[in-house]
This record gives structure tokens, sequence and C-alpha cells, in this order.
């Protein structure tokens, strides 16, 4: 697919060529629009700029993590906290199931080096992913 093979130049260029700021940092700030629906201390929620699946939401920690690999022990509480928001978007929006994905790296097709869930459903999704 066309739209696929441009996302995979796009991760496999956006870790060489990474900014500084990362768009999803302003986000955070307001400086960029977003559709925004869930924020509180530690985390954002905003839908997908070009979704895969009807919903299409991103989840992210305010905290600067670039990537899952990057993860450090005492991030455990914050990553679980993840978890259980992604988990409460999800089965408000979702109840007949979805998909939590975490890209990692170039070849995990990661484009933004923030880190960020995806919280994906409202169709029947396929398996093995791309
Ligand atoms: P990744 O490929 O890194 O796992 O996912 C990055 C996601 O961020 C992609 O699905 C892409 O569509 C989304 N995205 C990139 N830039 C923006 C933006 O400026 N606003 C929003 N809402 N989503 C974005």
């Amino acid at each position: 697919r066309l739209y696929c093979t441009n996302e995979i130049n796009r991760a496999q260029s956006a870790k060489r060529n990474r900014p500084m700021v990362t768009i999803f940092e302003q986000i955070i700030k307001r400086e960029i629009p977003a559709d925004i629906v869930y924020e509180d201390e530690k985390c954002l929620a905003f839908k997908d700029v070009n979704p895969q699946a009807p919903t299409h939401l991103l989840l992210i920690p305010k905290k600067r993590i670039p990537m899952i690999s990057d993860a450090v022990d005492s991030d455990q509480e914050l990553l679980g906290y993840l978890m259980l928001i992604a988990r409460r978007l999800a089965n408000e929006r979702l109840q007949k199931g979805y998909r939590l994905v975490i890209n990692n790296g170039p070849d995990g097709c990661q484009s933004v080096y923030h880190l960020h869930i995806h919280i994906l459903g409202g169709r029947q999704l396929g398996w093995p992913p791309g």
C-alpha cells in the first residue's frame, strides 16, 4: 500500500533526523493544535491526524521518553498508569474490542520520538500487522 510505504520511509528517516522538540511536546504545550480527548497531570490523549481505524487515538506521557526501549525501571508506575488510562479510553469507546500498539525504532515503524500508545478500533482489525 502506498500509505504503508510512506509510513515506512518516514519511520526509517525519523530517528536520524529527529528534532530536539517533537511535535507531541508541541501538542502538550498547545503550540500546535490537536483534537485532545483526555488530559491529566501525567498524560494526554488526542486523535491521530492520519487515522488507521475509525477510532485512532494516541496516548502520550507528559514526561519525555523518546521510545519504549529507553524506558527505565523508575518509569514502572508511569507505564502502568498509561496502560490503565489507555484501557479506560478504549473501554469507553470500543466495546467490541480494540488494539493497543507501541511502535519502537525504525523497523518498528516509529516516526515520532516521544513515546505513544496507539489505541485503534471501530472495525475488524487484521493479524499479523504489516
Ligand atoms: P508512530 O509511527 O511513531 O508509531 O506514530 C506516530 C503517529 O503520529 C502516526 O500515526 C501519525 O499519523 C501521528 N501524527 C504525526 N504527526 C501528528 C500531528 O501533528 N498530530 C496528530 N494528531 N498526529 C500526528
